[in-house]
């Protein structure tokens, strides 16, 4: 199968296009290389550094195209706080031009990376699909407006279109060209940051008065590569116009503290922290109910977090 895969020089694109290029997909990458790296793409591998908000780099990337992965997006929830209408015209305007695009060549399948922040504040934990979604930041708001898109484009344009709401993702892949890891500028993310962690620059751990048993937030990490198998069962099952949501996590929780520990475990030294003050935003404790991917995609995560840190730990030497 020739597949679309937009973003796919960021750290979770870069992953996918490596394990689906070695399960035999066919495969373009469409990245404007904004924040990822062209040095990820495959030698050979159809790439077009283009952007979604042209038409005409879209066009081109769909030739030939039975299915389109979709990855491409801003995705800081801190920037999409001072920059909403960026955060809007790249996510939703270019998903709109993406989705227009596919139906002019009558390109039928699409699986969306969006996201728990579609909930917000989640009022049960576990977190079920069915759960009220009210975003807390405009982040999180662009992933929901490009989910009900793709409901509205399943029934009115025969879309097969899955939506895989991520929790924490975090690890690492090994592969020919070494290893396809988190490379952020800025790095805001957990894992990252406590193995840059120094003497000089301790880990700020955001909040030590969280109601959670150790004061820390709780967060559900899920495995680089268990997402991406996630979404080769999703695209593996579109088949009739039908839109469908799955959660991905690993349906366990661990705080702040506890990653800081299986980190100074996989290195051998205690990580140094600070304590500092919440981040605004936060919810104290996320953590996804993963049922329905299980029964609905056969899906189930297998690698937990000491090999997330571990993986991460050795990309990152
Ligand atoms: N966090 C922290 N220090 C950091 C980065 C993150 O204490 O340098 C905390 C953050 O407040 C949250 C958890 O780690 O509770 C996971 O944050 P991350 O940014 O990795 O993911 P998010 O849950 O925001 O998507």
């Amino acid at each position: 199968m020739k597949v679309l895969i937009t973003g796919g020089t960021g750290y979770i694109g870069a992953t996918a296009v490596e394990i689906m290029r070695s399960l035999g997909y066919e495969i373009t990458i469409l990245d404007d290389c904004s924040t990822g790296h062209a040095d990820t793409v495959p030698t050979g591998l159809s790439f077009i550094q283009g952007s979604l908000l042209n038409p005409t780099d879209v066009a081109q990337a769909l030739a030939g195209v039975e299915a389109v992965v979709h990855f491409a997006g801003k995705s800081l929830v801190g920037e999409s706080v001072e920059k909403p209408d960026l955060y809007h015209h790249v996510n939703v305007d270019g998903t709109r031009i993406l989705l227009d695009q596919m139906h002019q060549v009558g390109v039928k399948k699409i699986v969306f990376s969006s996201s728990a922040a579609t909930y917000g504040e989640p009022t049960q934990i576990p977190i079920k699909e069915s759960a009220a979604t009210a975003p807390t930041n405009p982040y999180g708001a662009t992933k929901l407006a490009i989910d009900h898109m793709l409901s509205a484009e399943s029934a009115v344009r025969g879309l097969a279109a899955t939506s895989l709401r991520y929790f924490n993702v975090a690890g690492a892949l090994h592969c020919d060209r070494g290893w396809l890891t988190e490379r952020h500028n800025p790095e805001t993310h957990l894992i990252p940051n406590v193995l840059r962690s120094s003497a000089e620059n301790p880990l700020k751990i955001f909040g030590g008065d969280w109601p959670t048993p150790d004061g820390t937030c709780i967060r559900d990490y899920v495995h680089v590569i268990d997402l991406i198998d996630a979404h080769v069962k999703a695209l593996e099952s579109l088949a009739s116009p039908h839109h469908e949501i799955y959660n991905l996590g690993s349906g366990d929780g661990y705080s702040v503290r506890q990653v800081v520990a299986a980190a100074s475990t996989a290195l051998g030294y205690a990580v140094p922290t600070l304590d500092s003050p919440r981040r605004a935003g936060d919810p104290a404790v996320l953590i996804a109910d993963i049922s329905k991917a299980r029964d609905g995609l056969n899906w189930i995560p297998t690698r937990g977090i000491e090999a997330m840190v571990a993986d991460t730990v050795a990309s990152f030497k």
